[in-house]
């Protein structure tokens, strides 16, 4: 089995310092979170932006910048930055952080309702965004909120506007998206083609399970505040210690853990270093 990739999610759109005081906030702290998180054995951290004042999700560019910049000098981690709508919708501020030519970009290829709200990703916004990473040079973290998502991915790929080796993340448990079961997992997994890699974030409590299931279907792991502040039922977690149980799980099944250069070539981002 492939060595396994898990990625970080420390901040997201949500999570506030009130709900648990380790989220990341600043750049800083990000960057901070970042280091720590490598050294327990993530290979990939995925970013959003908060304005540090307020802790609302940001579309701020400088504040991107800031934190890439960081992670980049401090770190050897895969850089991967959310195009996500929850800080604002328009495509203009979704696209502009993709400037930075990260490795890696988020790209949701449908809409989804979430508790009180609607993720909107109209197709021609996907084609655009799909457009700017390939024109950039990133690879795009393919975001399934449900099965069809996966259809519109394959559709980005035959009008060649999304390389044939794609990485999914498979966003489960989610109010409004795919419920967080083992069913659903393989039928997610056996919905995109051979040679695809993917990944899976379980939302809130289910998060821990999913990942178990992943490191045994030869799947990746996604994990950190983002999607669960809690590291068990009442305890509230950190992304280094979320991070770091996964790296014993999979060491006790016999997993290897991908480093950020092995991950890279699993994911065929290390064309230029060949
Ligand atoms: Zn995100």
């Amino acid at each position: 089995m492939e060595n396994l990739i898990i990625t970080v999610a420390p901040t997201g759109s949500v999570p506030t310092k009130k709900n648990n005081p380790n989220v990341p906030i600043t750049p800083d702290e990000i960057i901070q979170t970042g280091i720590l998180c490598e050294k327990a054995g993530a290979s990939i951290i995925h970013i959003h932006a908060r304005n540090p004042l307020d802790e609302t999700p940001s579309t701020d560019f400088h504040i991107f910048k800031e934190i890439f910049q960081g992670l980049q000098q401090e770190t050897n981690l895969i850089i991967q930055i959310s195009t996500g709508g929850r800080a604002g919708m328009e495509y203009e501020k979704r696209s502009e952080r993709l400037l930075l030519k990260p490795e890696m970009a988020s790209l949701t290829t449908g809409s989804v309702n979430f508790s009180s709200s609607v993720y909107a990703n109209s197709p021609d916004l996907i084609c655009a965004l799909a457009k700017d990473m390939k024109i950039q040079g990133i690879k795009p973290e393919i975001e399934i909120f449900d099965v069809s998502m996966i259809q519109n991915a394959l559709d980005l790929v035959d009008q060649d506007l999304l390389d044939h080796q794609v990485h999914f993340d498979f966003v489960m448990g989610l109010k409004g998206a795919i419920p967080a079961t083992i069913e659903n997992l393989v039928h997610l997994r056996n919905c995109i083609p051979r040679g695809a890699t993917w990944t899976v974030a379980g939302i809130g409590a289910c998060q821990l399970n999913m990942c178990i299931h992943a490191i045994a279907m030869g799947g990746h792991t996604r994990v950190g505040l983002e999607d669960c502040i809690y590291f068990k039922r009442g305890e509230l977690a950190s992304n280094e210690q979320l991070v770091n149980r996964i790296v014993q799980i999979s060491k006790i099944v016999g997993r290897k853990i991908a480093t950020p250069d092995q991950a890279r070539k699993i994911l065929g981002l290390d064309k230029t270093t060949d």
